[in-house]
């Protein structure tokens, strides 16, 4: 008589037996050893911090090289960074004079040239929970708006509550340059967007134990908080420093002794001045020295030329060119762009500035109609043409390409 090799009930006992190999299973084991797995994966959380593969600094730009365009001096920096800090993490400081410190990262640049896409990159490769606040929000305590705190629990909850996973995670600041300082004098009137959250942020950028509320803002007073460490949180901080290139200018050309000004020197490349940014520009700009302190890791972003979107809109892993090419696939269409569509796009984003983010809004200016009608008209073939691109956005007008 066959019976479930788990509880022993025989066959008439049990509304379902499976046969497996050198055994049975009845439907009430089933379900218990569903429900075990699924604790068992509850506890655990969806992060295996234990599980966390450090590659080399050179593998890590290789990944980053899949996903993210050009910007190779960040890309680099990053590396080093990434590495450096999860190998910090692994350090057992006990049996090691040295203790390595936190190397947060601040990345300076125009906005839409992959900032916030390179934390999310490296946070995808070490699979570690991620999240992405923006600094305007922020503001101390009593005001209106988000306290500082309300990052953690957003990082909390792309931990799925797994606090150990959090205090590992990474934190993506974008927008730091608003939090400047207006103006370099330090201010006698309360400067509630500014300083103060500048002042409150650095505690976390540093290391402390902060109570998080569970649930993040002030609608519930009654949770229990929850204590984070931020010790091993990195936090790489994005912003775009509109104007800081002058900020640059002036510390170069004071520095440049006996030249009049910076065309004397033949070595300093006036168009990309970004290259040369230091720590002091960042405080010209109104950052106050504690906060650059803490963001010891600085590097820059290059604006993208016609080029690099060119290769945006095709290369990347998850390419928007790739994504349509999947879509059609999946309801066996073969779909093709031809190049001078793809020339197309890019002279659209550089004509309206739309940068990389346009290219997006163009793509599915184009392909609405084809999405709409591919599926139900039977065709099995669909080729972009420049002329196919070109009709779609006059259509649509430009109005709708200069609102995204
Ligand atoms: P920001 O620098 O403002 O943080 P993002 O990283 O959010 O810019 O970039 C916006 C979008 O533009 C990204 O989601 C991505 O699709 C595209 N993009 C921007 N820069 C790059 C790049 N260097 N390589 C690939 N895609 C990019």
């Amino acid at each position: 008589m066959d019976k479930c090799s788990f509880c022993g009930r025989i066959k008439d006992e049990v509304d379902l037996l499976i046969a497996g190999m050198d055994g049975h299973i009845c439907d009430r084991c089933i379900e218990q050893a569903h429900s075990i797995v699924q604790e068992e994966f509850k506890s655990k959380g969806t992060f295996d911090m234990k599980g966390i593969v450090l590659m080399k600094p050179k593998q890590i730009k290789e990944f980053l090289d899949s996903y993210v365009i050009g910007q190779d001096h960040a890309k680099k920096i990053l590396s080093v960074a990434v590495y450096n800090h999860y190998k910090r993490l692994g350090q057992k400081v006990e049996d090691d004079e040295t203790e390595i410190e936190k190397s947060n990262i601040i990345l300076v640049g125009p906005t839409g040239t992959g900032k916030t896409l390179l934390a999310r990159t490296i946070a995808k490769m070490l699979h570690v929970p991620f999240t992405i606040v923006d600094a305007t929000v922020l503001t101390e305590a009593g005001y209106v708006g988000e306290d500082i705190e309300s990052l953690l629990t957003r990082l909390l909850q792309a931990a799925d509550y797994n606090i150990e996973a959090a205090e590992r995670g990474i934190v993506f600041i974008d927008e730091i340059d608003k939090i400047a300082r207006k103006g370099d004098n330090p201010s006698i009137t309360r400067d509630v967007s500014g300083e103060g959250v500048q002042q409150g942020l650095l505690k976390l950028l540093e290391g402390a134990v902060v109570n998080v509320p569970p649930q993040g803002g002030r609608k519930h007073p009654e949770q229990k908080m929850i204590a984070v460490n931020t010790k091993n949180i990195l936090f790489i901080c994005g912003g775009a420093f509109d104007g800081i290139e002058r900020k640059i200018a002036q510390r170069m050309n004071t520095k440049v002794v006996g030249y009049s000004a910076i065309e004397g020197t033949a070595h300093i490349d006036r168009e990309n001045l970004m290259q040369y940014i230091a720590p002091m520009d960042l405080k010209a700009f109104g950052l106050i020295p504690e906060i650059i302190g803490r963001l010891p890791v600085l590097t820059y972003l290059d604006p993208l030329d016609p080029d690099a979107l060119r290769r945006i809109l095709t290369e990347p892993k998850n390419a928007i060119v790739k994504q349509y090419i999947k879509l059609f696939e999946l309801d066996s269409i073969n779909l093709k762009f031809e190049e001078n569509a793809l020339d197309y796009i890019v002279n659209i984003a550089v004509e309206f500035k739309l940068g990389a983010r346009g290219l997006r809004s163009i793509c599915e200016t184009i392909m609405t109609d084809a999405m709409f009608e591919m599926p139900s008209n039977g065709h099995k073939q669909f080729t972009i043409t420049g002329e196919y691109a070109r009709s779609k956005v006059e259509n649509a007008g430009m109005k709708l390409l200069k609102a995204s």
